[in-house]
């Protein structure tokens, strides 16, 4: 097929109400002519709100866990009720009815057996963007426009890896082709779930919270889309998260890399997977505001060569900082692949590192389980863990080639403590680590320092 679909993501914040959904269905509308497939998260915070349902389901909390399912289902109800006209509106209100009765059973079936698997919490989680697909797409038809609703767990074929499965792209191409690709030849809107996904054997999965962006990006290299249009409730990605730094601005233009270091850093505009099936593609991703469509945005495309030293910052937290030592590490050939050895096996993963001549520091997961891998390294070296530290990302393309970037850092961040630094292999990312509490100051300072404008 030649058509090039336009993949349009609307993020939870888009879709939070009724008003939010009249601004995102003007915005299809108004891509009809570009083949719209749009990739729907869930309505404002749902998915928390089944994440919670489910855990209190679990703890015997049926009562609670059920009040909340109400909850949620009301939100859908009355979104319904304000969207369709009086002679739709009966069906998909027992459309809705059904779901929240399949819900309904797997929390009482959670309460009965008291245990959440990832398996189960799949199940939960799933609802909430077969829920707003549910809604949007019949809006989209009241309005008059040619729809399919397309059921994402034909389509997005994952392993089995519950609540964060690896999609299959080959697979994907193929179920797209077969299950999208026509409706859209033929002139119909596709609106289909985010997030949510199924292995061969049809057990429904989840790519991991903030997944819908990557299902957007997996269904756009499937189907060769001109475009990627992640609209949400920001301008663009901007130089720092808004809520750190109120003073951050859009940026107009990122190279593929800024924009994956920037989400593997923490920015959650988008998730970090997303990039990936875009670059092999090289498709543009777009990042783009629901309520102000005609504001500023963000491009992201392979081709871009920002030429600028920071580009925009980044942080996660909580991390945890382990850091090895031995006099002896210099005359020990293979010290450090012992170590990544340890680690691996104990299945924590390394996120970055720092040498020194006698020391290496790593960062780990907060919440990992370091004793045992602590004790098989204490039979050769000394090792400290400590906990909620955070990293703070620089990210920009001529971060390597652009000299005085690290002493404006140091000066700007004054007697705030660092604790690790690391320059990324790709050269465009320098990582610090810092005391999880020291970030929002910190950011403020770095963005003054290295990102300031008429604004920051
Ligand atoms: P959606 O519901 O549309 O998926 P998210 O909440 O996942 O939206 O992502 C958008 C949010 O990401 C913004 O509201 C902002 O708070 C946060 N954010 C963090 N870092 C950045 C950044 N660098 N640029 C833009 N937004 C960011
Ligand atoms: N609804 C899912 C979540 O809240 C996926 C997404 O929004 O991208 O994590
Ligand atoms: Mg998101």
């Amino acid at each position: 097929m030649s058509l090039r679909p336009l993949i349009m993501k609307f993020g939870g914040s888009s879709l939070a109400d009724a008003a939010c959904m009249k601004a995102a269905a003007k915005l299809v509308r108004n891509a009809l002519p570009d083949a719209p497939l749009v990739v729907l998260s869930a309505m404002g915070k749902t998915t928390d709100g089944l994440f919670r349902a489910a855990r209190m389901a679990a703890q015997g909390q049926l009562e609670e866990a059920l009040e909340a399912h109400t909850a949620l289902m009301e939100r859908h109800r009355q979104a319904a009720a304000k969207l369709l006209p009086l002679e739709r509106t009966a069906s998909v209100l027992q459309e809705i009815a059904q779901h929240g009765g399949e819900l309904a059973t797997i929390l009482t079936g959670l309460s009965m057996v008291r245990e959440l698997s990832p398996r189960s919490m799949d199940a939960v989680a799933s609802q909430g963007e077969r829920l707003s697909t549910l809604v949007f797409a019949r809006f989209l038809a009241a309005e008059g426009i040619e729809v399919h609703l397309a059921d994402a767990r034909r389509v997005l074929r994952t392993d089995a890896k519950s609540g964060v499965a690896t999609p299959q792209p080959k697979a994907i191409a193929a179920l797209a082709a077969e299950h999208i690709a026509p409706h859209l030849g033929a002139g119909r809107v596709v609106v289909t779930q985010g997030y949510i996904g199924s292995t061969a054997d049809g057990l429904v999965t989840t790519l991991g919270r903030g997944g819908s962006d990557y299902s957007a990006a997996l269904l756009g290299a499937a189907l060769g889309a001109r475009e990627v249009q992640i609209w949400t409730d920001v301008e663009g990605v901007l130089t720092c998260d808004p809520r750190m730094v109120p003073g951050a601005k859009p940026i107009p233009e990122l190279s593929f890399a800024e924009a994956a270091e920037l989400a593997a850093f923490g920015a959650k505009v988008l998730h970090p997977a997303t990039i990936q099936p875009a670059i092999e593609a090289d498709i543009p991703v777009t990042v783009r505001s629901t309520m102000k469509p005609n504001g500023r945005h963000s491009v992201i495309r392979g081709d871009v060569k920002s030429g600028r030293a920071i580009t925009a910052l980044a942080s996660r937290a909580p991390v945890a900082v382990v850091t090895v030592s031995s006099s002896r590490m210099l005359d020990q050939p293979g010290f450090l692949a012992r170590l990544f050895d340890i680690f691996g096996r104990n299945g924590i993963s390394v996120d970055i590192v720092a040498t020194a001549e006698i020391s290496v520091s790593l960062t780990v997961d907060n919440d990992a389980e370091t004793d045992n891998a602590l004790a098989e390294i204490r039979a050769f070296a000394s090792a400290t863990v400590v906990r909620d530290r955070a990293i703070v990302a620089l990210v920009g393309e001529q971060l390597r080639s652009t000299p005085g970037i690290a002493a404006r850092t140091f000066t700007a961040l004054g007697d705030l403590n660092i604790e690790m630094i690391s320059m990324g292999a790709n050269e465009i990312n320098l990582s610090l680590v810092l005391k999880k509490d020291d970030v929002p100051e910190a950011l403020r300072r770095l963005h003054a320092e290295l990102l300031p404008g008429d604004d920051a």
